[in-house]
């Protein structure tokens, strides 16, 4: 039999390094980690074989073993599920495929202190490195159902990784962990007590479909050691109950905090909680949640969409864009509905008119929970806007439909306060007597913005202007023609005359301005009288029409 060795590709070795000497405190979590990949490998499973029926595979008791084994010092979580070719093991365990990595180990490395470092290896989610925080050596053994060859890792987590054929493996993937020395004073972190690990198991995954097994222990003779006449009794650890199935009256929220770890490999517990059950003609269930933090990637170009579909609880898909707009793609959550044919594909989503039904309903509550956030917890909603609200402001261009909802939570910085972002509803409660329009201007930062003469008069009028600063609102605002039936206005754009020039002022300088507007042809448009100025001489406007300045920018900078 031949063994190869191979390297880890540079970022899976940079975040071994990170796990082997883990300062994140919460080692348990490794355990969750892999019982997750476990029952993720027996849902592709049974979703395949509905799929392919000619599929070789065995789905008559999918399941998912732990066993200890307290001489040799190892833990192994066993899965008969999908299992992993070698290639799948070489791309899927040597190589890191997450978007977001290298933003990842910049950000840990610059980070200085502890806790800084704990927050991100919490918000990225390290999944089966993670073994490597309690055990020195890692060995995977798998076999892809409805194919005769195994495979056999094995790594150290040192650089490299072997790789090596197997006969007879099991189909699925069994992964054992040799532990690392028993530290007397974190005797708390002994892995190969039973006990222990029961407990962790069902902090942490006791909602899981699958049954979670173990060997039964005697209450008597906690540790006793199994007989070798007889095959050790197994039981079912976890109570398997499907979270978005039952009444919420029954769910605790450590429960409901655990499910969304489970699904979103955040280490965090989530900022919101939505949950929604619909009954009649179309039945599904929705369990939402909105996360603390912002993802790395929520500006990349493919970053996912949250949402898991399952039909009649059976998975069918992650990242289902059919279910939510892509300015909420942060929410993530599952969607259970009763009426699709487990074979639908993301096309048929995309065209189907329930599909489209459900996640209009479920924009809708996601606005509406955010609505009431705003009202009931300023703290909670402060948080979102500041990790969302530069994605939620692009469903201001998506979604007309749902334009007004989203400009309702929306926030933006103002002259009113430097420290605290207005909303519009409050914006239009300060208004002036004789103020007609939502002033604001638009910029690359607050500092260039506030010494802008085009603020000069509006200041001395005691006009509040919004203060946007995000590319996005450079898109958006032209877009958006007013809220509550106040139009928006640049004051940076156009004539925005607050004390229009009387007759004789203007012909006055009528000589002046046509020669100013000659001697300077190349460079403007036109040269006019304005009071929207108090104490700079000049300044310079965009017609209505215009680019702004930022926008210029960055067009220019896209090469157009
Ligand atoms: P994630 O689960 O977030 O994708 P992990 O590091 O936990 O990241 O796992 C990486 C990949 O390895 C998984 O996406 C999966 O394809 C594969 N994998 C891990 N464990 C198993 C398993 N028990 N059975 C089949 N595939 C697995
Ligand atoms: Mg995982």
């Amino acid at each position: 039999m031949s063994v190869e060795t191979l390297e880890f590709q540079s970022e899976a070795r940079q975040l071994l390094q990170l796990m082997i000497h883990s300062i994140y405190s919460n080692k348990d979590i490794f355990l969750r980690e892999l019982v997750s990949n476990a029952s993720d490998a027996l849902d592709k499973l049974r979703l395949e074989s509905y799929r392919d029926k000619d599929l070789q595979a065995d789905t008559d008791d999918l399941h998912i073993e732990i066993a200890i084994d307290t001489e040799a010092r190892t833990l192994t979580v066993r899965d008969n599920g999908i299992g992993m070719s070698r290639d799948d093991v070489v791309g899927l365990i040597g190589t890191i495929a997450k978007s977001g990595t290298a933003e990842f180990l910049r950000k840990i490395k610059e980070s200085q202190d502890a806790a800084g470092s704990q927050d991100l290896i919490g918000q990225f989610g390290v999944g089966f490195y993670s073994s490597f925080m309690v055990a020195d050596k890692v060995t995977l053994v798998s076999r892809r159902a409805g194919t005769d060859e195994g495979v056999r890792w094995e790594s150290e987590g040192e650089g490299t990784y072997t790789i090596a054929q197997v006969e007879d493996a099991p189909q699925g993937t069994a992964v054992t962990l040799h532990l690392k020395p028993a530290d007397d004073e974190d005797h708390l972190f002994d892995y190969t007590s039973p006990w222990k690990v029961r407990e962790i198991v069902k902090r942490y995954s006791d909602f899981i479909t699958w049954p979670v097994r173990m060997v039964k222990q005697n209450p008597l003779e906690p540790d006793a050691e199994d007989t070798a006449e007889k095959a050790p009794e197994l039981e079912t650890v976890n109570s398997r109950k499907a979270l978005w199935a039952r009444p919420s009256s029954e769910v605790s929220e450590d429960e409901y905090h655990e499910f969304y770890k489970h699904i979103s490999h955040d280490w965090n517990n989530p900022l919101e909680t939505v949950r929604m059950q619909a009954e009649g003609t179309f039945e599904y269930q929705a369990l939402l949640f909105v996360p603390a933090q912002a993802p790395p990637d929520l500006f990349m170009r493919d970053s996912k969409r949250g949402v898991q579909l399952y039909v009649k609880r059976v998975f069918i898909m992650d990242d289902c864009e059919a279910l939510m707009p892509n300015y909420l793609r942060f929410v993530k959550g599952v969607v259970d509905a009763q009426d699709l044919s487990l074979n639908v594909s993301r096309e048929i989503l995309q065209q189907d008119r329930q599909i489209r039904m459900i996640r209009r309903r479920l924009e809708k509550k996601v606005l509406a929970t955010v609505k009431t956030m705003m009202t009931e917890d300023a703290d909670k909603y402060t948080t979102f806007w500041r990790e969302f609200g530069r994605a939620v402001k692009e469903g201001l261009l998506d979604d007309p439909e749902n334009r007004e909802s989203i400009l309702e939570i929306s926030s933006f910085a103002s002259t009113e306060d430097a420290e605290k972002p207005t909303s519009l509803r409050d914006y239009v409660s300060r208004m002036k007597d004789g103020q007609e329009h939502i002033y604001y201007i638009t910029g690359e930062s607050r500092t260039t913005i506030e010494n802008s003469p085009h603020l000069e008069a509006f200041r001395a009028k005691g006009y509040e202007v919004l203060i946007l600063t995000d590319p996005v609102d450079e898109m958006w605002v032209d877009s958006v023609p007013g809220f509550d039936g106040k139009p928006l206005q640049s004051v940076a754009k156009g004539e925005v005359e607050l004390d229009p020039a009387s007759e004789e002022q203007q012909s006055e300088y009528t000589d002046l301005l046509s020669w100013m507007t000659t001697t300077l042809e190349d460079t403007v448009k036109e040269v006019r009288l304005s009071s929207r100025l108090t104490t700079s001489p000049s300044c310079i406007v965009g017609d209505t029409n215009d680019l702004t300045p930022t926008l210029e920018k960055m067009y220019r900078a896209m090469g157009q």
